[in-house]
């Protein structure tokens, strides 16, 4: 599916933000890496699903009326096996029955489980109605929550803007290899900034979209969720 297709469907549709799956897709268009993830509907599709993407999967409930799935039970990472998968799959039913009973359920995505180690980061898309397209970058959990430790930048911007985009946030030293652990692999980092710049410019529609969180490594970076919010 094109960029312009997914967006097109879902305003179509009245909907105003994207489901995961198309929110993945239209991030990946763009080359943002992202693990292997498909949209299942039952317990065994599941597990086949698992199977074909290969094990460890993460599991998550895709509905529109959830924004935090966590918040929800609707996400079990670190599953090994089938039998794993299944039992996970009716827990999140239950879960979101439990904490949100009248959500409508699209279904659930089996996702890749990213290498662990990933120090979580946070990239974001939003569009000033003076500035325009910015982008945002920060680190993952209280740094952005309680630091409000973020960096921004408006476009149009260079690939040397997001470098110092990056080096700004005063968590930085986290990524540059701090305690032993070692230095993250920044140019995979900018690589996604400016992946997401080009999708706020290309796609006017798009009024935000997050990526929380994305995982550094020593060798590369990957997006395990993303949320995308149309005007
Ligand atoms: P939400 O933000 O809606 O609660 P996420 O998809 O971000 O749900 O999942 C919650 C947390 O689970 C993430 O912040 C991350 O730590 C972990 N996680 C989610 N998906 C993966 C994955 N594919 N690989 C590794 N960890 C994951
Ligand atoms: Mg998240």
């Amino acid at each position: 599916m094109t960029p312009r297709s997914i967006i097109e469907r879902a305003l179509a549709e009245n909907r105003s933000k994207l489901l995961e799956h198309e929110a993945l897709a239209l991030v990946e268009h763009y080359r943002v890496p992202v693990p292997g993830y498909r949209l299942v509907h039952s317990s065994r599709e599941a597990a086949e699903a698992a199977q074909e993407i290969g094990f460890p999967v993460v599991l998550k409930i895709v509905s529109p009326d959830i924004v935090h799935k966590s918040d929800v039970g609707g996400v079990v990472v670190g599953l090994e096996t089938p039998e794993e998968v299944e039992k996970a799959y009716d827990e999140i039913l239950e879960n979101v029955k439990k904490h949100k009973p009248d959500a409508n359920i699209v279904g659930v995505l089996v996702q890749g489980m990213a290498p662990p180690g990933g120090v979580e980061v946070v990239v974001g898309g939003l569009r000033d109605p003076v500035f325009g397209p910015a982008v945002m970058f920060g680190l993952g959990g209280i740094f952005i929550e309680v630091f409000r430790d973020v960096s921004f930048r408006v476009s149009p911007f260079t690939r040397r803007d997001a470098v110092e985009m990056i080096r700004e946030v005063r968590a930085y030293r986290i990524l540059r290899g701090i305690r032993g652990q070692p230095p993250r692999d920044i140019e995979a980092l900018v690589d996604i900034i400016m992946a997401v710049q080009r999708l706020m410019e290309e796609n006017p529609e798009v009024k935000e979209l997050d990526l929380n969180p994305v995982l550094s490594y020593p060798k590369g970076a990957i997006a395990v969720d993303a949320r995308v919010i149309l005007e």
